[in-house]
């Protein structure tokens, strides 16, 4: 999010100096977020809303889409070859939102999409422990040593770096639950892979406390409801 002092966003802005920003506050004509505004060193962000004498200044909103993404469709605002996300959304906004944590290409289910960037990357540390789930369907049966494993972190020598903690549960033979509170490139399959064990299918049901709403069909998205976005 873009953090800048009120002083110099009005400057650049209105395209004046700021000995004339400075006057309009005296002159008790900005407010920030609906209240009078009267010091220069305000810090305000990309989503504050800013007027002067009543009109608009900068007017953004922060916007929140989930996504079921189908197979076939790659997480990325643009591509030469395949259909991206943002080309199944229908929102006049779409072209200002970026992706809050990628789905493979042949992985499917619930893709969050915003302009808020403080969000996204809140949603995205491992710090905060936003849990991943993911149901997996892999080629051969499931073992029960896998769960130690998953639990126990792997290496991987490509980008130095052990895997967090990540729970597994199996659900039958084939399929089962899988919980990561990060998201390294193909993080799941190459797992599953140390078993030589491929995924066969991919499918994310909840980020944190958000789930794929279920009335979504492959392709459809709707527009996160405030208390959601609190929720997560
Ligand atoms: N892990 C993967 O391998 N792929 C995904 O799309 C998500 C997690």
């Amino acid at each position: 999010i873009g953090r800048s002092r009120l002083d110099k966003l009005l400057s650049e802005k209105l395209n004046i100096k700021r000995k004339d920003v400075r006057l309009l506050l005296a002159q008790k004509r900005v407010a920030v977020d609906g209240c009078l505004a009267l010091d220069i060193d305000l810090i305000v962000d990309t989503f504050s809303q800013i007027t002067v004498d009543d009109e608009p200044v900068q007017a953004n909103q922060a916007k929140y889409v989930m996504l079921h993404k189908p197979v076939g469709v790659v997480s990325a605002t643009k591509d030469d070859i395949h259909k991206t996300v943002i080309d199944l959304l229908d929102f006049e906004y779409k072209d200002s939102l970026h992706i809050a944590g990628r789905l493979d290409l042949n992985s499917s289910g619930l893709l969050l999409l915003t302009n808020d960037s403080r969000w996204s990357e809140m949603l995205s540390k491992p710090d905060n422990k936003v849990a991943k789930e993911y149901h997996v369907t892999l080629a051969n049966k499931l073992t029960v040593d896998m769960i130690p494993a998953f639990l126990n972190g792997m290496y991987f020598e490509f980008e130095d770096i052990t895997t967090k903690p990540a729970t597994l549960e199996i659900l039958s033979d084939y399929v089962a639950k899988v919980e990561l509170i990060e998201g390294k490139y193909h993080q799941i399959k190459r797992m599953f892979g140390r078993f030589r064990n491929p995924v066969v299918k991919l499918h994310r049901q909840s980020i944190g406390n958000l789930q794929l709403d279920a009335t979504l069909m492959p392709g459809e998205s709707r527009e996160l409801h405030p208390f959601e976005v609190q929720s997560i």
